[in-house]
């Protein structure tokens, strides 16, 4: 057994951690990655003393405090009513007993379920350990990305909720000692290329305090569909996050994030871009998530994804325009 040091931040000046410590939210999955040797932290800093507001803001957006629990969000009337794919994304991740323990911040910083990279004693892992190698790359793929993997690694993030925050054009709220500042959640995650160790812009010694989303126009019509190998309990083969606004028939705007196919939520500007000043009839939404599909690399034993991000795409946004496919 190895001794591990616990503390509770009492406020977040107190809670930047020295090198070899980590933060602790509810500590399903880092608590997981310790007992399989994967992570090996002197200390333990519990963060789920700080802020779990769930707020309205002036700009009538909502700030969510990054100990928030995924089930105080998920049921909160605010986040049901004005970001009703958030309240889904979630929902659809985990089971109620993690969801009740999981929290923002922690939900956003789960590593990767690739099985090397969580299998310490067996596999080689560059994102475990930098320049041992990828035994991924010619294994076992199906959960594997299609977007923006490199020589390195090809693990996917496993988010859902992180998809929906994407599409939402979400801001994360960040504290260190040098003071506060906001990231985009598309800048929040990094692509692998020759570091998949680094997965985030936040800095070694930085918290996420809260989770901000603008005000949103389609929100209220959005949705999130997750396709996996089992009803519950599963992590995402594929999924997607969208929203759309028409005016006159025509998409005035649109949002589109795929979940499962990449290091982070993948925003289909491609799609979104081509889909915009269209009438958004099956061939138009195939048209898009077609274009967006172009730059896909998928690896031997998930090329099924593409098909599947297609149709996934084409059934949820037909969904949202309000005639099914
Ligand atoms: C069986 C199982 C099935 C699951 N299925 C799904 C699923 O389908 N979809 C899905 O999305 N998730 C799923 N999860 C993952 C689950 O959602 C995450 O484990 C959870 O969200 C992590 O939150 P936590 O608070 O417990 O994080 P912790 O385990 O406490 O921490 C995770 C990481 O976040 C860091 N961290 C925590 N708080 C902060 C902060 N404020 N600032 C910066 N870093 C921080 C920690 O240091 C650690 O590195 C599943 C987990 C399990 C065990």
């Amino acid at each position: 057994m190895n001794p591990v040091q616990y503390r509770r931040a009492e406020s977040v000046e107190d809670a930047f951690p020295g090198a070899q410590w980590r933060l602790l939210g509810g500590g399903t999955n880092l608590v997981d990655l310790m007992r399989k040797g994967v992570e090996h932290p002197a200390g333990l800093l519990d963060v789920t003393g700080l802020s779990e507001e769930i707020a309205a803001s002036d700009d009538g957006g909502l700030v969510i405090g990054a100990a928030a629990r995924n089930s105080a969000v998920a049921a909160h009337p605010l986040v049901r009513r004005r970001y009703p794919m958030l309240a889904r994304a979630i929902l659809a991740g985990a089971s109620a007993q993690i969801r009740n323990m999981a929290t923002v911040g922690g939900n956003l910083m789960q590593r990767t379920r690739c099985a090397y990279f969580a299998d310490a004693a067996g596999s080689r892992c560059n994102k475990r350990a930098p320049g041992s190698g990828c035994d991924a790359i010619g294994g076992f793929t199906r959960y594997h990305a299609i977007f923006g993997a490199s020589p390195e690694c090809v693990a996917t993030h496993p988010s859902d909720m992180a998809v929906a925050l994407a599409a939402l054009d979400a801001r994360v709220n960040v504290a260190g000692p040098g003071g506060t500042r906001t990231i985009p959640l598309a800048e929040f995650y990094r692509l692998p290329g020759d570091r998949p160790d680094l997965e985030t812009t936040l800095g070694a010694d930085e918290i996420i305090v809260s989770v901000a989303m603008p005000a949103s126009p389609f929100a209220g019509a959005s949705a999130y569909r997750k396709v996996r190998d089992r009803a519950s309990y599963a992590f995402a083969l594929v999924s997607v996050a969208a929203g759309v606004t028409l005016r006159d028939g025509v998409v005035d705007d649109v949002r589109i994030a795929l979940g499962g196919v990449a290091a982070r939520p993948w925003r289909a500007l491609r799609a979104e871009e081509t889909l915009r000043g269209t009438r958004p009839t099956d061939e138009a939404i195939d048209a898009a998530i077609t274009a967006e599909l172009a730059s896909a690399e998928p690896l031997p034993g998930n090329e099924f994804k593409i098909e599947l991000v297609r149709r996934t795409t084409v059934a949820v946004l037909s969904e949202l325009r309000g005639t099914p496919a």
